[in-house]
């Protein structure tokens, strides 16, 4: 089986680490600095039963400039094309308006999304549910899956979660 895979969400919820994390290589442009993804990244994953290549998108945000417009525009046309959508969010944080964009961009594509809660390590085991049911309301999802992409938590699940869907 072989499939795309795209990353979504908000500046430095953790899409370069997970991406980083998931193909073992640091291909993508490691940096606190929201901007610094401006193009997307393609990276292989290849097991002996599948292949997948993994779309780091610039972050959808709402755009205030032309050069913001086509980037948006950009990593939505991605998010159509995949296979796989991964919303990558903040654990430690509820939704905040910057999710709530990206969902309403979401909401009219027909790929299947799996909401990541990511930075697990971040907040304590018990809270892992209440948070994801928070962000559950933003949008239909095919998936929830907790991660740690920093310390590769739960990463080999999603590996094998996204190769039902390709
Ligand atoms: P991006 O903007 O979505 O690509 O986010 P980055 O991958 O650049 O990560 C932003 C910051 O969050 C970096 O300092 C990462 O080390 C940190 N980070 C990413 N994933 C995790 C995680 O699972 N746990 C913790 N504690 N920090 C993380
Ligand atoms: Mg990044």
């Amino acid at each position: 089986r072989s499939g795309f895979v795209a990353l979504v969400g908000r500046p430095n919820v953790g899409k370069s680490t997970l991406l980083n994390k998931l193909v073992g290589q640091k291909v993508a442009i490691m940096s606190d600095k929201p901007q610094t993804t401006r193009h997307k990244i393609h990276s292989v994953l290849t097991r002996n039963d599948a292949q997948m290549v993994f779309l780091d998108t610039p972050g959808i945000h709402k755009p205030r400039h032309k050069l913001g417009e086509y980037m948006v525009d950009v990593a939505l046309g991605a998010l159509k094309e995949v296979d796989v959508a991964l919303f990558l969010v903040e654990a430690s944080e509820a939704p905040g308006p910057g999710d709530q964009y990206i969902a309403e961009q979401l909401k009219g594509i027909k790929t299947p999304v799996f909401l990541m809660l990511n930075k697990v390590d971040l907040i304590q085991r018990e809270a892992v549910l209440e948070r994801i049911l928070q962000y559950k309301d933003l949008l239909p999802f095919a998936e929830v899956i907790p991660v740690s992409a920093l310390a590769g938590e739960n990463v080999e699940r999603l590996i094998d979660t996204i190769i039902k869907y390709l």
